[in-house]
């Protein structure tokens, strides 16, 4: 994974900016940076070099550096400790399919998986008295995901498929490791002309410290400044996405309000 570091002629504004920085870099005073906004960086975090110069040239910024970051979990410094110990602890809200995993069931025509490519697992379960066996393949990368977040945040699901079968995908991700036990499902949600919205206030009721990551924009129609936007997965083996997503959220556990930073992130808006 690579941390891309950006340069701009606007004044460094942004706390999350300097948190990654400081956890991410062995030596942020000679990786000292100005940014116009963060999404550039995440977005192509695991880009090249030259790859990243040629999108930072289209939004007026100028790449300064570039490294590989591996996540192995380092202690944290003092300093860092001491801005953790300050704020909340959060929550992050994660979507289950398309977000974490993909599945189909007995009888889909057209499975959107190569066809010969095994499941990660069968689930079987009974759907208006009928068994139907769910094949479900995991997003590349979900498991070391839920093993380093689980470290940084209370981790709740959210999905707005029937309880039956997301309590049994998300004992499959949790692989008895407890990590997923607080769950809400499809009754939990609220059905808007015939969508189902997520309300993240039946989760908590202080916005100020919850993030949901979910594929659908109208899941969290009501509550976009804590959302975090992730490209629908179906298939792509090679897909890095929640990998890309770990300089953010480590990041963002820092924060005094994620609205603070996720508010600013106008790729979002751009999907609706
Ligand atoms: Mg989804």
């Amino acid at each position: 994974m690579g941390l891309l570091l950006v340069h701009s002629q606007e004044a460094p504004t942004h706390e999350f900016i300097r948190l990654l920085i400081v956890e991410c870099c062995p030596t942020p005073l000679q990786w000292l940076c100005e940014v116009a906004g963060y999404w550039p960086v995440l977005e192509h975090c695991h880009t090249t070099r030259s790859r990243a110069s040629q999108i930072c040239s289209m939004s007026d910024i100028l790449v300064i550096q570039y490294q590989t970051v591996r996540y192995d979990t380092l202690p944290l410094s003092p300093i860092s400790r001491n801005r953790l110990n300050a704020v909340k602890r959060k929550i992050l809200v994660l979507d289950l399919d398309e977000t974490l995993i993909h599945s189909h069931h007995d009888g889909v025509l057209r499975p959107t998986v190569r066809p010969g490519t095994p499941p990660d697992f069968i689930l079987k379960v009974v759907i208006d008295k009928h068994p139907v066996r769910f094949f479900v393949h995991k997003r590349p990368h979900v498991d070391f995901f839920l093993e380093v977040v689980s470290q940084w945040y209370e981790l709740v699901v959210f999905t707005a498929s029937m309880e039956i079968y997301g309590s049994a995908v998300a004992d499959k991700l949790d692989n008895n490791r407890n990590i997923l036990k607080r769950r809400y499902y499809r009754q939990h949600c609220t059905l808007d002309l015939g969508s189902y919205i997520k309300d993240l206030s039946v989760v908590h009721d202080d916005l100020s410290s919850i993030v949901i990551l979910d594929n659908s924009p109208g899941a969290y129609r009501s509550h976009p400044d804590n959302a975090i936007p992730i490209k629908s997965w179906f298939s792509d083996p090679s897909d890095t996405a929640l990998l890309n997503l770990l300089p953010m959220l480590d990041a963002l556990r820092f924060t005094a309000d994620v609205r603070s930073v996720l508010s600013r992130n106008l790729h979002q808006h751009r999907l609706w």
